[in-house]
Order: structure tokens, then C-alpha cells, then sequence
């Protein structure tokens, strides 16, 4: 199979609804429609094997995480999916992979209406780099640097499930076989927020999107706010899905290694977000219309730096403080 055919019959479609693109993969360049005044959103992530994914990976799985990690991108700006390009290094034309890859990646894109528009391909180590574009109304953009002192932190769905099967895979943890299996799907196949980022426009005062982990991630928010901001641990402890399952409860993992998986695992694509506490009914509101929970976790303050506090407000100094570098 060449070059061409390999693009032909995996990633060459008739144009898809809504029509974002009025030219697709084909020409030297592909051409959108915009929505006359909005401003493009534009974000590209790469992935690369042994460092995002594991070789024997599930190839529909991969497809789809590659533009997951990327619409998380355009989720946590507000902004609308309209298309995306795909450079992609493969080692071979290997058909059994190339199928369900193509499978995973297009059947998340129809799911928000992101037309694959173009990209490049080469032989190569395998290696995948999506660039993504979104529509924002002007100065709606959801941007890290908005939150103020008195703000609310909240974070969307689940956290830490993702790093709890990572550890699994990686032999480090033993798990339970349905545990680790609702696990995986998470770390394989991550739910962009997409609907909820859009929801909060005009509500959030700054957003973020968790993949590294959320104290890494919301404190870059936090110095992009000039603030600082105070965690209740006793809250952020049940994010975890995994806490759920009748055999977590049998003792199998410490309460440690769950709140460690929450607020220092990675690859989550949740959204952590700041919004004033007189939003707290809009922010009901926009959760329910997005159809994904959000949990109210803490607090913003002035002083920089990000404290985690138990149940009772006191500081929990010790035990953390090997997550002390994110503050
Ligand atoms: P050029 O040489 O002008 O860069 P190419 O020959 O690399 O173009 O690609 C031919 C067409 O196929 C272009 O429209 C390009 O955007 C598209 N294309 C190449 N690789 C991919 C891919 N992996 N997914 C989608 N479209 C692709
Ligand atoms: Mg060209």
C-alpha cells in the first residue's frame, strides 16, 4: 500500500455534517468555514510511543486518545470542535493496525462534529501529532490566568483512575481484574469535557485542563492567576471513581496511594476551574446541561502556593509534603 492509498482508505471521507470544511484532505491546504466573528482556537498535542502510550496499545483506543487529549485542549478554552489535522509517523502500512486506529480516531470525531481536514504522513518510529480547531466568541475564551481570591475551585467527573491503572499496567499495583479494567478505560480512552467548557463560558473566572495531574495543572493556573489556592483533601479523596467499587473498600489500596492517584496522577482530561461563589447555581446549572458532575474542592486565596487542608480546615504539612515542588 503507498503513501496515498494508506491515505485514501483511512483518512479520506466524503465531507461530514455539520460541513466545517469547505475543502478537505486532498489539496495542499484544507479551507474552514468560520462562523463570521468568532475567534480560532487552535491547540496541537503530540503522542509518542513509550512516553503517552504502550506499543501493544489498542489501536482504536490510541486513535481515539490522540484526539481526546486534544478536544480537552479546546474544552478547557471553551471553545467548539470544528476540524483537525493528523501527522502521523508509522513504522509500517500495517493494515490490522491502521483499521481500528482509524476507527477510534474518526468515531470521537463524528461524536463532536471535528472533521479530519488533512495532516501528513511518514515512515518513521510511531508518533502522533493532532492539531485541533475550535471557534470561541470573542473574549469568551476560558483562560488560566481569570481566577481571583474568594473564587470557588472545582473540578469536573473523576480524578486519578487513570495513574491507578498506569500503575497496574505497569506492575507497580495489583488490581482487581474489573477494577482495572473500569480503570483502563479511563487512562486508554479519556471523555473530553467538551460540552461542560462551552457550558462555562461567562461562568468560570479561569479553567484548566488536568493531564499531568491536578496540582501540577491547577497550579499553573494559579501562577497564571497570581493567586494561590486552599484544597480540601477529604473532598478530593472520593474524585477517585475507583473508591466506589465494593473491593476498594476491602482495603486493597491505602488511603494515601488514593489521594496521591487524585491530586499527582496524570492523563485525566477533567476540567479544574475557578468560578465566584455567586456562580455556584450556574455552575449547577451548566453541569447538568453538560451532562458531566463537577465537585466543589476548594477555594482560591491570595497568598500564592496551594495548601492542602483535611476535613477540619487544618493544614496536612507532613504526609504531603513531597507534592510540596507543585505549590
Ligand atoms: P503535501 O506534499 O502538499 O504536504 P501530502 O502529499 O503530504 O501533501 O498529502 C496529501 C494530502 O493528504 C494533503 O491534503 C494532506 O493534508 C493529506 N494527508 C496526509 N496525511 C494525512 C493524514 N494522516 N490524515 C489526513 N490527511 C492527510
Ligand atoms: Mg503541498
Amino acid at each position: 500500500m503507498s503513501e496515498f492509498d494508506l491515505i485514501a482508505r483511512y483518512f479520506t471521507r466524503p465531507a461530514q455534517p455539520p460541513g466545517r470544511a469547505a475543502l478537505g484532505v486532498g489539496d495542499d491546504c484544507a479551507l474552514l468555514r468560520l462562523t463570521p466573528g468568532m475567534q480560532l482556537a487552535v491547540s496541537s498535542d503530540m503522542l509518542v510511543e513509550g512516553r503517552h502510550f504502550f506499543a501493544d496499545v489498542d489501536p482504536a483506543a490510541l486513535g481515539h486518545k490522540a484526539l481526546a487529549v486534544n478536544l480537552s485542549d479546546l474544552a478547557a478554552c471553551g471553545a467548539a470542535p470544528l476540524a483537525f489535522t493528523l501527522a502521523l509517523a508509522l513504522p509500517r502500512a500495517d493494515e490490522a493496525w491502521l483499521a481500528p486506529f482509524s476507527r477510534g480516531l474518526l468515531a470521537l470525531a463524528d461524536g463532536h462534529g471535528c472533521e479530519l481536514v488533512g495532516g501528513d504522513t511518514t515512515q518513521g518510529p510511531l508518533n502522533l501529532c493532532i492539531t485541533v480547531f475550535g471557534e470561541v466568541p470573542p473574549g469568551q475564551a476560558l483562560l488560566r490566568s481569570g481566577a481571583q481570591a474568594g473564587d470557588d475551585v472545582y473540578v469536573s467527573g473523576t480524578l486519578g483512575d487513570a495513574r491507578l491503572a498506569l500503575q497496574a499496567l505497569r506492575g507497580s499495583l495489583k488490581l482487581p481484574a474489573d477494577l482495572l479494567a473500569q480503570a483502563r478505560i479511563r487512562l486508554e480512552q479519556p471523555t473530553p469535557r467538551v460540552a461542560l467548557g462551552q457550558a462555562l463560558r461567562g461562568i468560570a473566572s479561569a479553567a484548566i485542563d488536568v493531564s499531568d495531574g491536578l496540582l501540577g495543572d491547577h497550579g499553573h493556573l494559579l501562577k497564571q492567576s497570581g493567586v494561590g489556592a486552599r484544597i480540601d483533601t477529604s473532598i478530593a479523596i472520593n474524585l477517585i471513581a475507583a473508591s466506589t467499587y465494593s473491593n476498594w473498600a476491602g482495603g486493597i489500596i491505602s488511603s494515601q496511594k488514593q489521594l496521591e492517584c487524585v491530586l499527582a496522577g496524570g492523563d485525566d482530561y477533567e476540567l479544574a476551574f475557578s468560578a465566584p461563589p455567586s456562580a455556584r447555581e450556574a455552575v449547577q446549572a451548566a453541569s447538568r446541561q453538560a451532562g458531566t458532575p463537577v465537585t466543589r474542592i476548594g477555594r482560591i486565596e491570595a497568598e500564592p502556593g496551594l495548601r492542602l487542608v483535611d476535613g477540619d480546615g487544618k493544614l496536612l504539612a507532613g504526609r504531603f509534603a513531597s507534592f510540596d515542588h507543585f505549590a
